[in-house]
């Protein structure tokens, strides 16, 4: 074989279009909840690829998985199905409310085949009037652009030209907006059960029970964005099953791989009836490699034990961040649910969530941030202890750095 080409991280402004800027340091390898750079420096992942590696980084039963469909049939498209794609759906549609599935190979895609369902659903049941879409401020839902219209955050997708229409967004948790803006004329609402990106931000179980009484009212399909919340994220398969709040649609991707990309859309027999053949595809979605490598993930989160393990590392990691609060006084409140947690900074450190992230890699472990306010942690779902002990330590240190 031949040599491998030296790249370094002065490479990514040569060739990489620059709408990333990535750390210093190229991360080389990973295993379990710990990850080596070029220099062989060794660190914590609280980040989980941005709550995506939910069993940590190359889980045996997913290299097992791998290896064993990569040696078999990665790639035929649609116009076959595939014997993976159909075990890890008839999974999914055993353990939610869901009877059928659409696969595709992100979030993005999973909410964009979503809009796309719902929009088509109300021409088709309703007529032409009823097109309005409803999302929330701080949203994310992804960066196709009719997704990241809907996201409510305008900063992601002003300067591309017209964006689609009938779109609107009201304040997350305002159950009075909601039903001054819904109408006969609305055709679903987006929202994520926990915003994510836009903080880490928890829903109010009446607001969210509000939300689908009003979807019936008025004949409106709720859509639930669960690509960050879903796969075990908060502690049930699903955040959905928490809240006893059932959606109409549900859009699920990053831990749904825990690395390899995948994504899918869920909904009922009824209105999945509206994507008939040709309305919308994908050439990979659905691939037997992405499905097969999902299955065993499936298998592995979908337990008792990953999913009450899920509950005891959040506990832990609540008393680590409330350890650390009470020593320095930086966060007002940790908040979030399961291992998707989010430490808001108080007044004194208003918007300087980055430098705690740059301080954290300093010191050998990888945190995330939700805006500029809001350290956020996004383990993979069995992290050992002596990981979450390890890597609180480090944290602890470079809280210490910034505090000064
Ligand atoms: C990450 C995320 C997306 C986008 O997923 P991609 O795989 O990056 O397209 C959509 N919605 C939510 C809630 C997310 O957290």
């Amino acid at each position: 074989m031949a040599d491998k080409m030296h790249v370094t991280r002065a490479t990514f402004d040569d060739v990489m279009v620059p709408n990333y800027n990535p750390a210093k340091m190229v991360p080389v390898k990973g295993e379990g909840s710990r990850v080596w750079d070029q220099d062989g420096r060794e660190y914590v992942d609280f980040a989980g690829g941005i709550a995506v590696n939910c069993l940590g980084h190359c889980h045996p039963a997913m290299v097992n998985a791998l290896t064993e469909q990569g040696n078999k049939l990665w790639h035929l498209s649609n116009v076959f199905t595939n014997e993976p794609a159909l075990r890890l759906a008839s999974k999914l549609t055993a353990s939610t409310f869901a009877d059928r599935v659409y696969f595709a190979n992100s979030g993005a895609e999973a909410n964009e085949a979503a809009l796309k369902l719902a929009r088509r659903w109300a021409l088709e049941q309703h007529g032409e009037d009823k097109q309005q879409i409803i999302a929330f401020t701080k949203g994310f839902h992804g960066r196709t652009f009719f997704t990241v219209t809907v996201g409510g955050q305008p900063a992601y997708s002003d300067g591309f030209g017209p964006k689609p229409g009938a779109i609107e967004h009201i304040p997350y948790n305002d159950l009075a907006a909601l039903e001054k803006l819904m109408s006969d004329k609305t055709c679903a609402v987006m929202m994520e059960p926990l915003q994510g990106e836009g903080g880490v931000i928890e829903a109010d179980k009446a607001f969210l029970q509000g939300v689908r009484d009003l979807c019936d009212k008025h004949n409106v399909l709720l859509i639930f964005d669960e690509v960050q919340t879903g796969f075990g994220r908060t502690g049930s398969l699903y955040c959905y099953q928490q809240y006893g709040v059932v959606p109409d649609i549900l859009a699920t991707a990053k831990s749904l791989g825990g690395g390899f990309p995948i994504g899918a859309m869920l909904t009922t027999k009824a209105i999945a009836e509206h994507l008939k053949p040709g309305t919308h595809g994908s050439t990979y979605g659905g691939n037997p490699l992405a499905c097969a490598v999902a299955e065993a993930v499936f298998d592995v989160v979908n337990s008792d034990d990953v999913l009450n393990g899920v509950k005891a590392r959040e506990q832990l990691f609540k008393q680590h961040l409330q350890r650390i609060n009470d020593k320095y006084q930086v966060f007002d409140e940790v908040r979030g649910k399961g291992l998707l947690l989010g430490a808001a900074l108080n007044s004194d450190y208003e918007g300087r969530a980055r430098d705690f992230l740059n301080a954290a890699a300093e010191e050998g472990v990888m945190v995330l941030v939700a805006g500029p306010n809001v350290v956020r942690f996004t383990p993979s779902l069995i992290i050992p202890e002596a990981d979450i002990d390890a890597g609180m330590e480090r944290f602890e240190k470079a809280v210490a750095k910034v505090v000064g």
